[in-house]
């Protein structure tokens, strides 16, 4: 094993805290982050209250003020990922409000310029290049799928032929592995070959959508890496796989206004939140018993959260002034998962 110094995160939940800048052309207001630490911490001010009340501080495992660079989140995030190719487990989500940088932290703006890329690139990239590295001792094929899963029904976003046919989600005891085993598996060499799925993904994840903004904002998207080693000189082999997980936005939708097809997204999206919060925060405390079977996206990634998994939660941070409510609860969820 190589990657010692991530020995030690088996089994632990890291909570990492990104705070988006304000974007070219909004009115910047006062950003209600008041404080960042270096070990981890936050205070938040909410500009509707007085005195101390209006004050809240958070600890995390690290908070990322809004000039921290694509590259630098990438370095923090790393040892995760290269401890795939030992054989380990690995899920990081990116959990926020809709517009506070969940897309952005995990694909990126757009994929055309390096410098911007997001966490999956730069992972897949580097899981290539270690690879290679590791090419007399091991031999590695690396898969990709990429799913989504919308009013808790699974979907295939690497059909080429369109087809949006719901998927099972299987026991990996019977299904080599792979909680979602028809959904495509395509082989991957290259950060060249991930892109074009990307792009396919991207397209089908529009499919039927009025935009894909508002599709994506409401449904889990969830790209898996599936890692085989084989050791050359014993033959053994090596199973690793990483779940890159955009969820849907975290926002409250108001119960009185939102009906019919929006109330029933609204709804599917709250459980599925809460019943990965339950998983994680029942795996925090050590609890014996794990509500998995709470959701749809819980099962999918049953084998990757607990035991010797390891977890990563991105929360992001919306600065502005009017974001103030669904920061606090998204600082509260991460506190409790972490
Ligand atoms: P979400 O996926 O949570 O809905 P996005 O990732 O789409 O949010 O981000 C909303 C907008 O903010 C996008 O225009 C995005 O490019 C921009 N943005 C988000 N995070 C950052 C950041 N760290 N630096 C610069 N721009 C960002
Ligand atoms: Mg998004």
């Amino acid at each position: 094993v190589l990657y010692n110094q991530v020995q030690d995160l088996k089994g632990t939940i890291r909570v990492y805290c990104r705070v988006r800048p304000f974007l070219p052309g909004q009115s910047h207001g006062q950003s209600t982050v008041d404080y960042i630490g270096e070990n981890g911490n936050i205070m938040v001010v909410n500009p509707f209250k007085q005195g101390k009340d209006a004050r809240k501080m958070f600890l995390f495992n690290k908070v990322f003020a809004p000039n921290v660079s694509q590259e630098q989140i990438y370095v923090d995030t790393q040892p995760l990922v290269r401890s795939v190719l030992d054989g380990y487990n690995v899920c990081i989500f990116a959990y926020g409000q809709t517009g506070s940088g969940k897309t952005y932290t995990m694909s990126g703006p757009d994929l055309t310029t390096e410098e911007t890329w997001g966490v999956n690139y730069r992972a897949l990239r580097d899981l290539f290049q270690i690879s290679k590295t590791r090419g007399d001792a091991i031999k590695y094929e690396v898969g990709v799928q990429m799913i989504e899963i919308y009013n808790e029904q699974v979907r295939d976003l690497l059909v080429s032929d369109g087809s949006n046919r719901r998927l099972d989600i299987r026991n990996t005891a019977q299904s080599n592995g792979l909680n979602v085993p028809d959904a495509s598996l395509i082989p991957v060499i290259s950060t060249e070959d991930v892109l074009d799925l990307m792009k396919i993904g991207q397209k089908n994840r529009a499919v039927g959508a009025t935009a894909l903004n508002e599709r994506s904002s409401r449904s889990h998207s969830v790209l898996t890496v599936h890692v085989l080693g084989k050791e050359l000189v014993t033959g053994s082999i090596l199973k690793g796989c990483l779940h890159l997980v955009d969820l849907a936005g975290s926002e409250r939708v108001d119960k009185s206004e939102a009906v019919g097809e929006r109330l029933k997204e609204a709804q599917h999206i709250n459980r599925s939140l809460s019943a990965l919060g339950d998983v994680i925060s029942a795996l925090a405390q050590k609890s014996t018993h794990i509500p998995y079977r709470n959701s749809k996206l819980t099962q999918v990634l049953q084998d990757s959260l607990g035991g010797q998994a390891k977890t990563l939660m991105f929360v992001h941070i919306n600065p502005e002034s009017n974001a103030i409510g669904e920061t606090i609860s998204t600082l509260k969820f991460a506190e409790r998962v972490s």
